[in-house]
């Protein structure tokens, strides 16, 4: 639709069609509401042939504090980070992060790719790295290809869990990712809520509040190959550990780009989009 111009609000394309800027095959426009075919119609904006697109894809590097919605009565969304140019176009995010958790987001109008990507049926990979309270180890990296069962009983697929490192406690950040995300543990004030420890785990052990308290916390990378609701977080709650932080680095071919800070984002380039088809 010619109101999609991606050069401005709806209301500003009526006005610039009003004022008989805009012309489509040659003919002054007179309807924001006219259909066109990006591929065959041409459209000029005062005169300047422009590239009419329909669909926007973008790589947004989520922060946490922001929910995956279009819309939202209390939080910020992601939606509310991009441009206008792209939002009158709108756009919805590709599935859900929570609202803690960073990392690539695909935000785009395209409900076609959109369904394929979260199709159940796809078993598209996303990776997490994430920081987790504990001392993750062989046991859990088999666990978890294996399939755990979480809180509602059900067993998950098979997934590769990497143990990127371990550390004590407190220790120096040994890259600027890990800095980025101590930095933010510490303005979430994420210190271990006891009530929360004392919570036994599906096998009956309490493990939980051992790793909890433990002074080893580890890096690690897991894929999955589904996307039920906070699976990260309920795996290793299966496994009786809790993750601190979370951030999503690749989904299906998209890797995050790591010149991107959280809140930052980008349109996808022809290369990405060729390989999301
Ligand atoms: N798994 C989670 O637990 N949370 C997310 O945001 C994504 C995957």
């Amino acid at each position: 639709m010619l109101g999609n111009l991606g050069y401005g609000t709806r209301s500003a394309i009526k006005v610039l069609i009003k004022q008989g800027a805009v012309t489509v095959n040659g003919t002054k426009a007179k309807d924001h509401g006219m259909q066109i075919n990006p591929s065959i119609d041409v459209v000029t904006l005062d005169g300047e042939t422009i590239h009419y697109r329909d669909t926007v894809y973008v790589l947004l590097h989520k922060p946490a504090g922001v929910v995956s919605a279009t819309e939202d009565n209390r939080d910020r969304t992601v939606i509310d980070l991009l441009d206008e140019d792209v939002t009158v176009m709108s756009p919805f995010p590709v599935g859900r992060l929570d609202k803690d958790t960073e990392g690539l987001l695909l935000i785009t109008n395209d409900g076609k790719l959109s369904h394929e990507l979260l199709s159940p049926r796809k078993h598209v990979p996303k990776t997490y790295r994430a920081l987790v309270a504990g001392d993750v180890g062989e046991d859990d990296v088999s666990a978890f290809l294996q399939g755990v069962t979480l809180d509602d009983g059900y067993v998950t697929m098979p997934a590769q869990l990497r143990v990127l490192s371990k550390k004590a406690k407190d220790t120096a950040p040994t890259s600027a990712q890990e800095s980025d995300a101590e930095e933010l543990l510490a303005a979430m004030e994420l210190v271990p809520d006891k009530a929360e420890a004392q919570v036994v785990t599906a096998d009956g052990e309490t493990s939980q509040e051992a790793n909890r308290y433990s002074s080893t916390r580890s890096w690690i990378e897991l894929q999955i190959h589904e996307g039920k609701f906070h699976q990260v977080k309920r795996m290793f709650e299966a496994v009786g550990k809790k993750v601190l932080y979370l951030r999503r680095v690749a989904m299906g071919p998209l890797r995050l780009d790591p010149s991107l800070a959280p809140g930052e984002w980008r349109e996808l380039t022809e290369e990405e989009l060729e390989s999301l088809r």
